[in-house]
């Protein structure tokens, strides 16, 4: 059970300013941000990457690695923690070209990849399946995004103990044989995301994103199942100091509280504690995080700029806290 904290800073934006910067990245694996007094502070993580380091070589130093662990059998959970604007869906989801491609869909292709490799080395005798899910949660309710938005109820999906394992009654599980599949289905429920947000009358970056990627290896002797879980988070801002009407009030209590329990957890997971507090929010429950011997990588990603300055020095401050 082990765990990754990597930061990534993100490029300058045209509308931001190089004089503007105040975040450096440094040789080694730290960072650090300079404050409006011209205090600097220094953060230390597994890993940095600057704006320069293409989503490839991001893939393959955080996130290829974790695959020969999933076909060993233990789960992958991987997170995009962050402010708004810091790059969470850039880093996950990534943009649609080849090059731009996210964690997520180059973690599907690896997985497929390994899949056709086990099933021609071993002629076929041991096969290897793949099923998504795909749901967020929004105000600590599930909702499924393999589903149309109109068939939400604004209860979402209820939780069920099942023997240890927390499962979500009624969550669509989707077989995927290949990376196009994949690709159809991943866009068709980003497009459900985004019209059943304008729906409840919030915003995407006001829910975590959920990626489920069942994988069931079956050879004669045995069947062995594990679980790849991408989560693009809620954003990490403070919304007390922008907005304060009661319904984004109410968004922010959920979303801070589990963004506390999962800070949580991976601090407790860091420092090898035996109770790690993952039932304490939904998200950490149905992941059941630090479970099934698992492997975490968490990325947090960062903007340089000075305008995002209390919210960096805040993430900076959690994802210190976590290794
Ligand atoms: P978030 O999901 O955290 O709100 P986004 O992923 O939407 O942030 O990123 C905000 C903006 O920054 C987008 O325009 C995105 O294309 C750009 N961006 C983020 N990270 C990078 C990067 N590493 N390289 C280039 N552009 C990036
Ligand atoms: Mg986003």
């Amino acid at each position: 059970m082990s765990v990754r904290v990597v930061a990534r800073v993100r490029p300058l934006l045209k509308s931001e300013r190089e004089a503007d910067v105040i975040l450096r990245t440094g040789s080694s694996a730290n960072a650090s941000e300079k404050s409006q007094r011209g205090e600097e502070y220094t953060f230390q993580f597994n890993s940095v990457y600057d704006a320069e380091v293409a989503q490839q070589e991001l893939f393959d130093a955080e996130v290829a690695p974790t695959i020969k662990h999933l076909f060993g059998g233990f789960d992958v959970t991987i997170f995009a923690y962050g402010v708004t604007g810091t790059g969470k869906t850039h880093t996950m989801r990534g943009g649609k070209s080849l090059a731009d491609r996210g964690v997520i869909p180059r973690l599907l292709s690896g997985i497929y990849r390994r899949s056709r490799k086990i099933e021609k080395d071993t002629e076929g005798e041991t096969t290897v399946q793949v099923a998504l899910s795909y749901y967020e949660i929004y105000n600590d309710k599930v909702y499924d995004l393999f589903e149309p938005p109109e068939k939400r109820t604004l209860a979402g999906l209820p939780l069920r103990d099942n023997g240890g394992k927390t499962v979500v009654c009624g969550l669509t599980e989707k077989p995927c044989t290949n990376l196009k599949e994949f690709e159809k289905l991943y866009d068709q429920a980003n497009n459900n995301r985004s019209t059943s947000a304008t729906k409840l009358n919030a915003h995407s970056s006001r829910s975590h994103a959920i990626l489920g990627v069942k994988i069931t290896v079956t050879s004669p002797e045995k069947t062995q199942v594990s679980t790849a879980s991408a989560i693009d988070l809620a954003g990490s801002e403070d919304n007390r100091r922008t907005e304060n009407d009661k319904e984004r009030m109410v968004e922010s209590a959920s979303i801070n509280k589990s963004l506390f329990v999962l800070a949580q957890c991976v601090e407790a997971i860091t420092r090898k504690q035996h109770r790690i507090p993952y039932r304490e929010s939904k998200m950490t429950r149905i992941l059941s995080l630090g479970q099934n011997h698992g492997l975490t990588v968490m990325i947090l990603n960062l903007a340089p700029v000075r305008s995002y300055h209390l919210d960096t020095i805040s993430s900076l401050s959690v994802a210190n806290r976590t290794r």
